[in-house]
């Protein structure tokens, strides 16, 4: 039976005709009555600055949040290789429906055919808009846009800028949300952090937030709020995300009753610099993009792998029958571009069997010279030369003369606030859109499609399904930042705040949540069991506890105060871990990043159970210290076969 809580409001009828069904039921707010109307959007990455755009140029008035000191330093920024669109112009056999079909597959069966549809339908207007922002797309000789390959696809349809897709499209986004803030239409708050969200009568009205470089606390209202807050990979505490990148605001929605789903959903990325040391605080990522044309392979005998490590040789002088190119062995297919939970967890299988290729044995190569043979290096260096760069500054290797080394890790968070075909979370007002969303991408994201995702719903779905519910209410008032639901909202944020200025504890923020990501990545990390996850549950409960007795955060709240920052954060990053633990323990089958060791095939690969689990899992908040609620979704495919993924012929 259907849960009542979870009305997924997808339109009925064929397919490829729901989203244009969907608009032309929605009201739409005449010119005169937006001007009425205020809308919050909390961050300003695609999904944020594109949707903050697109609704001041519709003529909402929009007041736009985030934690940097631009909006144009979003995490989004970091972007590497590319965004989707079924553009077609390799004429290589594209079309919306093979992108739907990639991406579902992608996602492992566990995504909303709907959504998927429509996202692959919307994709090819992103790139036109884009384009006429002046975003420098990669071009042909002839003038066309230039396409390359990403991971579980076999045609090229991802348009890319050099290694910089994500800063060049956020510019393109950001100039369109300047001109809007020039006009008047937004109002932009940078180095402004949402601590809380103000329900009103069960509706979404208004954000608690704090400026960050006086401390101040403020109260900002509105008709509706969208939170466009990124993902929480971060709750490992080594990622491949932005410092920054936190799931704090997704948090304070699921308190307030936005529903959680599937939030065990993490990606893993094959194709990182390996973790160098105790002191790290980050990781870098090693586009997927260089799977095009970089070979993935360990030696395949164990007296090359113990020279490698002592240095006595290098990769290069290792010939071509003492390789293992593990990718192409076991997937024949798709070779290197096999998606990236698959190629992480192939990384992990031949690490774990011993033929890990650095002194701590995580780390497999990456190889660039058969690509240098058969494209030369001006072609190899025109599209990779930036990251090339990157990896040679980093490690002080030059992927010219020897093989990149790599290793998977945290990089995108696939589980997010629950979200119905409108965007709009279970709590009515409150719209969730890109990564902080759980929409699109299933078990597994396929690579360039996130942009794609953010983007889409910015520019072009958000702007029209937001319209139905301000439509409803451009008669009533300006929110009033007087009333009682604010002022409670305000005391409880400074109480947090004080709470942990009082800890005077010995421990820095940092050394806690290395800790947290340590039992995230051993328990709820590339594999997972019923016994850890039940370990991670238990030792982050343990954790929380010590970090309410031990944390020392320095300053005051009356100044620019990163620690306390990071404190707030970390105080949802042990919720958040917890949920995923949760949610794994729930899910007993392996699918997509989720991999349950209980639940895997002979030869290691996820193994799902489609009787028992096709469904979104969405988490209700039920107090602190109490148990979430479970409502689940059922998954319906009604135009694709549903299959065991295979990427091998
Ligand atoms: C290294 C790297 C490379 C990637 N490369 C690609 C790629 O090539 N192709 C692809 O499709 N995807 C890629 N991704 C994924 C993609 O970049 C992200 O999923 C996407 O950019 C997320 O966009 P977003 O708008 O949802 O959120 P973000 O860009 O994360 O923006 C979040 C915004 O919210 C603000 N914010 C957060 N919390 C608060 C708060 N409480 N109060 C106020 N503001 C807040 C932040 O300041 C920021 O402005 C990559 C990711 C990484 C890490």
């Amino acid at each position: 039976m259907a849960d009542t809580k979870l009305i997924s409001k997808i339109p009925e009828g064929p397919l490829a005709e729901k989203w244009s069904k969907r608009k032309a039921e929605i009201r739409i707010v005449s010119p005169n009555n937006k001007r009425k109307l205020e809308v919050i959007v909390v961050g300003t990455g695609l999904g944020g600055a594109s949707a903050a755009a697109s609704l001041g140029e519709l003529g909402y008035n929009v007041k736009i949040f985030c934690i940097s000191d631009s909006p144009r330093r979003a995490h989004s920024i970091a972007a590497q290789g590319g965004i989707n669109a079924a553009k077609n112009y390799q004429n290589d056999n594209d079309s919306i429906y093979r992108l739907f079909y990639d991406t579902i597959k992608g996602g492992d069966y566990r995504s909303r055919e709907a959504n998927v549809y429509r996202l692959a339908e919307v994709s090819a207007a992103i790139i036109d808009q884009c384009v006429a922002q002046g975003v420098p797309f990669a071009r042909e000789y002839g003038g066309y846009l230039a396409n390359r390959s990403f991971g579980g696809v076999q045609v090229s349809r991802t348009f890319y800028a050099r290694g910089q897709t994500g800063q060049q499209l956020l510019l393109g986004a950001y100039a369109a949300l300047n001109k809007e803030i020039a006009a008047g239409s937004v109002k932009s708050y940078p180095r402004h952090e949402m601590l809380d969200l103000v329900i009103i009568n069960g509706e979404a009205k208004g954000i608690i937030a704090r400026n960050l470089v006086t401390g101040e606390i403020e109260r900002f209202g509105a008709h509706a709020v969208v939170l466009a807050t990124g993902g929480y990979g971060n709750a490992y505490f080594l990622s491949t995300n932005a410092m920054n990148s936190n799931g704090s605001a997704a948090m304070q929605a699921y308190r307030k009753g936005a529903f959680f789903a599937n939030p065990c959903f993490a990606q893993i990325h094959p194709t990182c610099i390996p973790v160098h040391g105790d002191q790290q605080c980050k990781l870098t990522l090693m586009s997927e993009s260089l799977r095009n044309d970089g070979r993935i392979w360990v030696p395949n005998n164990m007296e090359d792998v113990i020279k490698l490590r002592k240095h006595e040789i290098k990769p290069s002088q290792i010939p071509e029958e003492r390789r293992d190119y593990y990718l192409e062995r076991r997937y024949p297919a798709f070779g290197n571009l096999v998606p990236r939970d698959v190629a992480s967890r192939a990384a992990k299988e031949r690490c774990d069997a011993g033929y890990g290729v650095n002194e701590t044995g995580l780390a497999v190569f990456l190889d660039f010279a058969d690509a240098i043979k058969r494209l030369g290096h001006q072609r190899v260096e025109e599209r990779y030369g930036n990251l090339f760069q990157m990896y040679e500054k980093i490690t002080s290797s030059s992927p010219w003369e020897e093989p990149m080394m790599i290793y998977p890790a945290i990089h995108y968070t696939m589980g997010g606030l629950w979200v119905d075909y409108d965007l709009q979370t279970t709590i009515p007002g409150l719209y969730a859109i890109g990564e902080a969303n759980f929409s699109d991408h299933g078990g597994n994201r396929l690579g360039a499609s996130a942009l794609m995702q953010g983007l889409a719903d910015g520019y072009f779905i958000l702007p029209y399904t937001i319209g139905d519910y301000l439509s409803h209410k451009f008669a009533e008032p300006k929110t009033d930042t007087n009333a009682p639901e604010f002022a409670a909202a305000e005391k409880a944020v400074r109480e947090r705040i004080d709470k942990i200025f009082a800890v005077k504890g010995t421990e820095t923020v940092d050394s806690i949540h290395k800790k947290l990501g340590h039992i995230m990545w051993e328990y709820v990390g590339m594999a997972r069991n019923e016994a850890g996850l039940k370990k991670a549950i238990e030792e982050i409960g343990e954790l929380r506890k010590e970090f309410w007795k031990t944390v020392r955060v320095p300053g005051t709240n009356e100044e620019f105060n990163q620690e306390l920052e990071k404190a707030l954060r970390l105080v949802d990053f042990f919720d958040i871990g917890e949920l995923m633990a949760r949610d794994a323990l729930n899910r007993k089958e392996s699918c997509g990043g989720h991999f349950r060791e209980e639940m895997q095939t002979e030869e290691g690969e996820t193994k799902r159970d489609d009787e028992n689990f096709m469904y979104v899992g969405a988490w209700e908040y039920k107090g602190e210290g109490v148990a979430p609620e479970l409502h689940k979704e059922p998954l319906k495919y009604e135009n694709i076969k549903i299959a065991t993924r295979n990427y091998k012929d």
